[in-house]
């Protein structure tokens, strides 16, 4: 097994390492780190969790102190961009935690908040800068920022960037640094758009790959409740009676929903916050620290607020509403299982979201053990669809064996009440 001093980085750093409690690089890490200290490109194909940020971070701390020397004025020696403030400000962190046994500066920009302190902290010249796209692009429109002296870039959650439209941007912010600079690259899928970015804008890349997007669910415990769509509350808050749930992010699809959902659970004495794009950055931190620190049980989340949360120890992901897209899936339960630990998702899944889910158990080639929580009525059309899903494989590779056309078959009622990670279409 390799060591961080194996992987060549300096004393300096070992000891922030030693000090963070960092046993032993992660492999991403092992991967990903010599090559990038040696100056090649990196194409990593890796989500949350892995220990990404530090692949990245560790060997750019290690090669602007191996090589000092005064940033421009407005500009940066390293720029990381992401496509949230929450993951950004998760990365300026990281950058100065693995970096405090060492003189480097950091700068944060990103939306939301006056510009001015951004501008001002840069004006100077800055070692780390970590910006979200677009407050970065206004910043060199005004000006503020000069990028033709950076040496390093990275791009962190690519696919998110896609997402959420910051694709050009990326673009006019590579087409402003020099052709000589270092590129990282990193998302967790790859869309064809986001091949072509990274095919453009790395040269003979170092590529490393952990966990593809479609088997990083393997450490999670997954389950699937078919109910009724008016029923998804109060199931919601009677899986909270569960003690176990301490740690929770609920995702919705909307933002009202996420309002609707959250109030509904305090008005049932479950303490949770919502956060979405809506709420001030005051009150994102502000419901992030209560979550971090256990004052509250839940967070309910859209996707976008809830990227890149980095929080050890979400102990379930409940998927109120299906995902739209199957990739988001696998984001969502990636906020459970982080660093090593155990996590369980479960699934909210409405009639009319039977086809999200397929496409889910297509995406990550499994079937999802589900239970049916469904009124007798709605029943017999669920066992002729569920039957279509003879044949298919789980995950062990055993058959499942649906009861092929025998309508309403399976009494719901003997379901009912059965362990929520009970395989009942496996029988
Ligand atoms: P990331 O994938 O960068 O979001 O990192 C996920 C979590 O793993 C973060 O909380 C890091 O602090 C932690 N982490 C990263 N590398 C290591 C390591 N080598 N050993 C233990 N924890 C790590």
């Amino acid at each position: 097994m390799s060591t961080f001093s194996d992987l060549g980085l300096n004393a300096a750093l070992l000891k922030s390492l030693q000090a963070e409690g960092y046993t032993s690089p992660t492999p991403i890490q092992v991967q990903a780190i010599p090559g990038v200290l040696a100056g090649r490109d990196l194409l990593g194909i890796a989500q949350t969790g892995t220990g990404k940020t530090a692949a990245f971070a560790l060997p750019i701390l290690h090669r602007l102190a191996a090589n000092p020397r005064p940033a421009l004025r407005g500009g940066a020696r390293a720029l990381a961009l992401s496509p949230t403030r929450e993951l950004a400000v998760q990365i300026a962190q990281s950058f100065k935690t693995y970096g405090r046994n060492l003189n480097l500066t950091v700068a944060l920009m990103y939306g939301g908040v006056p510009f001015r302190p951004q501008a001002r902290a840069l004006s100077r010249g800055v070692d780390v800068l970590v910006a979200t796209p677009g407050r970065l692009m206004q910043h060199l429109d005004e000006g503020n920022v000069v990028l033709s002296g950076t040496e390093i870039l990275v791009l962190d959650e690519a696919d998110h960037m896609l997402d959420m439209g910051f694709v050009r941007a990326i673009r006019q912010i590579a087409s402003k640094l020099s052709m000589k600079r270092q590129s990282l690259f990193f998302s967790a899928t790859m869309p064809k758009e986001i091949g072509a970015l990274a095919a453009d804008m790395l040269r003979d890349p170092l590529k490393v790959s952990v966990a593809s997007a479609s088997n990083t669910a393997d450490r999670v415990m997954q389950s699937v409740i078919h109910v009724e769509p008016r029923r998804k509350q109060s199931i919601l808050v009677e899986l909270f009676t569960n003690p176990a749930m301490r740690r929770t992010v609920v995702f919705t699809r909307t933002k009202r929903g996420a309002d609707k959902v959250a109030r509904h659970l305090e008005a049932a004495g479950v303490k949770v916050a919502a956060i979405h794009g809506n709420k001030s950055q005051g009150q994102r931190e502000a419901a992030l620290g209560d979550f971090r620190n256990g004052r509250i049980r839940g967070l309910v989340a859209t996707d976008i607020a809830a990227r890149g949360i980095d929080i050890d120890d979400v102990t379930h992901v409940v998927n109120f509403d299906m995902p739209e897209v199957p990739e988001a899936y696998v984001h969502r339960i990636g906020r459970t299982a982080r660093a090593g630990a155990e996590g369980i998702a479960i699934s909210l899944c409405g009639n009319d979201e039977r086809a999200l889910l397929r496409g889910i158990e297509r995406l990550t080639r499994q079937s999802i053990p589900s239970e049916d929580r469904r009124t007798e009525m709605a029943y017999d059309e669920a066992s002729v669809d569920a039957s279509r899903s003879d044949d298919r494989q789980d995950r062990a590779g055993k058959k499942f064996n649906a009861p092929r056309g025998k309508r309403g078959g399976w009494s719901a009622r003997a379901k009912r009440g059965q362990h929520h990670h009970s395989a009942a279409m496996a029988r």
